[in-house]
């Protein structure tokens, strides 16, 4: 399905490569040898500047007739745990009819979720550095740590501390060679209900707190309307988690419950905006049931990214996408959180293009097929090329 080949990739190198990266373990906060791996490989292929930060992100730099960066790439270097993969850190190279890729894949823990990415763009800037084109400006190459701990703590410390610039970001999490626009944001809240304490025996003394939160999450699923958004999807909100007290050493009525609730939220809405719903849907339900208290809390927020399309950085890499595989592809988002959306936010806009299907990330059957390694790796190039040397 390849159009039209303008860069020279190496394969066998770039299959060799990810199969290594797959064999290097590198959970959060555990990424220094693979970190060594990614800047020994930028060196290897004559960046101009290689950097590792003291939390082991590594900066890659390609440096134009302007030195001011133009371009990002972004990856993560860190993986989940094993979990139940069978062999993951094989990095072996398999039949990928199992999985209904038609040729080979490869697989391993973190094979889509995203060593095959990271292997794929610093191969796609081999492959422009070695096709002789001069950048006019600078790409910046970046591998973070502690991405899977969704804080965005790696990515953030180079945008803070690392000074990162650019005017332009591609984040290489899985897309399936798809223009990936953003994602919803999430949000997790704690919402305690209060009650009272009486025998069990005799409940119709207390107040039971676990029968006011099931009637209040109820209550929220009858009549909470969320908004949507036409590219990003539905809101959503699901309860994924629940205690209560004092539990069961005595026969007790609960006088506290506590639920963890997870909202999917759209870039039009914040954290405080939709606590504000939550609030004013607990005062709703108090008009219903003048003995139900509660409070929320937030805990957790992972900001919503939306790249619009209009967005010289969505051109680019849809013209780079009908350069190598003959068409723009489609225009879609992710389900997952990535951490463009720390490099959106700060101010520099990201969208996505990479290799593998996202549904396969953090599950047993995590594998990159080999085809679309290659393919992303000659739209990163002509992504380069046309971002930094016209
Ligand atoms: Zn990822």
């Amino acid at each position: 399905m390849i159009n039209k080949r303008s860069f020279k990739t190496d394969e066998d190198g770039l299959i060799d490569f990810t199969r290594k990266l797959i064999q290097t373990p590198s959970l959060s906060m555990q990424e220094e040898n693979v970190a060594n791996l990614v800047a020994d490989k930028m060196r290897e292929i004559g960046f101009d500047e290689v950097a590792i930060d003291p939390i082991h992100n590594v900066t890659g730099t390609l440096y134009g007739d302007d030195p001011q960066p133009e371009l990002i790439f972004n990856g993560h270097m860190d993986h989940v745990p094993p979990g139940d993969m069978p062999e993951p850190y094989s990095g072996k190279i398999a039949d990928g009819s199992k999985y209904g890729v038609k040729n080979r894949v490869i697989e391993g823990r973190g094979a889509c979720d995203m060593k095959g990415a990271l292997a794929s763009m610093i191969y796609g800037a081999k492959a422009l550095k070695n096709s002789g084109i001069r950048l006019k400006k600078t790409f910046v190459m970046t591998a973070v740590v502690r991405e899977e701990m969704a804080k965005g703590e790696g990515i953030l410390r180079l945008l803070e501390q690392g000074g990162l610039k650019g005017r332009m970001a591609v984040s290489g999490e899985a897309t399936h060679l798809q223009t990936h626009l953003g994602h919803r944001g999430k949000l997790e809240f704690t919402l305690g209900v209060k009650g009272k304490t009486a025998h069990a025996s005799n409940p119709s003394r207390g107040i039971n707190a676990i029968y006011k939160m099931c009637d209040f999450i109820g209550d929220m699923r009858e009549h909470y309307k969320l908004p949507s958004h036409p590219l990003l999807g539905d809101c959503t909100f699901t309860v994924i988690d629940i205690v209560s007290g004092p539990g069961r050493l005595g026969p007790i009525t609960p006088d506290w419950c506590e639920v963890a609730l997870d909202r999917r939220y759209l870039p039009e809405e914040t954290a405080a905006s939709v606590k504000r719903e939550l609030e004013a849907l607990i005062d709703g339900h108090k008009k219903v049931d003048p003995e139900f208290k509660a409070t929320v809390e937030l805990v957790k927020d992972f900001p919503p990214l939306y790249c619009s399309p209009g967005e010289p950085i969505v051109q680019i890499i849809q013209e780079a996408r009908k350069t190598v595989l003959g068409d723009e592809g489609d225009v879609s988002t992710w389900k997952f959180g990535v951490d463009g959306t720390f490099i959106q936010r700060a101010g520099i806009p990201c969208a996505g293009f990479g290799p593998g299907d996202e549904r396969f990330a953090h599950t047993p059957e995590d594998h990159v097929p080999i085809a679309d390694l290659v393919a992303s790796c000659e739209v990163y190039a002509e992504i380069i090329r046309k971002a930094c040397c016209s």
